[in-house]
């Protein structure tokens, strides 16, 4: 597998009337890495994922996916060449059964991939069964989404994300309102299946268990800018990062 990274992001910049929410973030993702993006409340994380997913034009700086500058494209645009992303609201229909659910992405999918060469037979239902196997739902394909554990929703999630054959997956919170082991959980399922397709993940999370648990490297956000950047146990011993976090302002604010 290539090093060059997946994502590479030179000066990203976006302000809000006086506010500097993103000030000249430097990061890139590498295939199969997971990088966790980490800060105080209001440190820009959103906003840095709002631009990447094409849902804000940056004022600043570029955005390059897999050598192609894709700054300030439309976000149908950016998912098309290959930027999954799961939200915060969980984007299942509730009244479809759980395969349903993935045989609809697949068909998204196929449609923008394949356009009418696709087979349409069985709409992708063995597709399916294999994508929800994969993240461990593979019991659970005939049941309503409605019904689901919060947690297996997220799984079902992730096999839809997974559906459009993701170089980049982008993860604003996505363990947002769950229970700590299923935080773990769904996280190192993330990575598992990451590092086996070579996708470039990039997360917040406020759970340090995850980040540090999880993450191959973590960069650290603090009012609009990078202030640290390294593996779990560099991050873990920066005494800038510890200050921002304890909130003491021995970091030179
Ligand atoms: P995080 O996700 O790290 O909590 P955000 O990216 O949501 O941070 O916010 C960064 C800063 O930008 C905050 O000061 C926030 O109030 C501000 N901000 C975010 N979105 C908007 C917006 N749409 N309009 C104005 N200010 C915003
Ligand atoms: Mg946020």
């Amino acid at each position: 597998m290539s090093g060059a990274p997946v994502l590479e992001v030179r000066g990203l910049s976006k302000r809000f009337g006086g506010v500097a929410a993103v000030d000249g973030v430097d990061l890139a993702v590498a295939p199969g890495e997971l990088l966790a993006l980490i800060g105080p409340n209001g440190a820009g994380k959103s906003t840095c994922f709002n631009m990447l997913n094409g849902q804000l034009k940056p004022d600043g700086g570029t955005v390059t996916l897999l050598g192609r500058d894709v700054t300030g494209l439309p976000p149908r645009a950016i998912w098309q060449l290959g930027v999954g992303r799961t939200f915060q609201i969980t984007a299942t229909f509730g009244s479809m059964s759980v395969r349903e659910n993935v045989q609809m992405a697949l068909i998204s999918h196929h449609r923008r991939a394949f356009s009418i060469f696709s087979p349409a037979t069985a709409l992708h239902r063995d597709r399916a069964e294999a994508l929800l196997t994969q993240v461990d739902m593979g019991g659970q394909a005939d049941r309503i989404c409605g019904v689901l554990a919060y947690g297996d929703l997220k799984r079902v999630e992730l096999a839809m994300a997974l559906a459009n054959d993701p170089k980049l997956l982008l993860m604003d919170e996505p363990t947002a309102g769950m229970a700590p082991r299923e935080r773990t959980d769904l996280m190192a399922l993330t990575a598992r299946l990451a590092r086996q397709r070579g996708i470039a993940v990039l997360f917040t999370e406020h759970d340090m268990d995850v980040v540090f648990g999880q993450a191959d490297r973590v960069v650290v956000l603090d009012h609009g800018k990078l202030i640290a950047g390294g593996s779990p146990a560099e991050i873990r011993a920066d005494a800038r990062v510890q200050a921002v976090y304890l909130g003491t302002g021995a970091a030179g604010a």
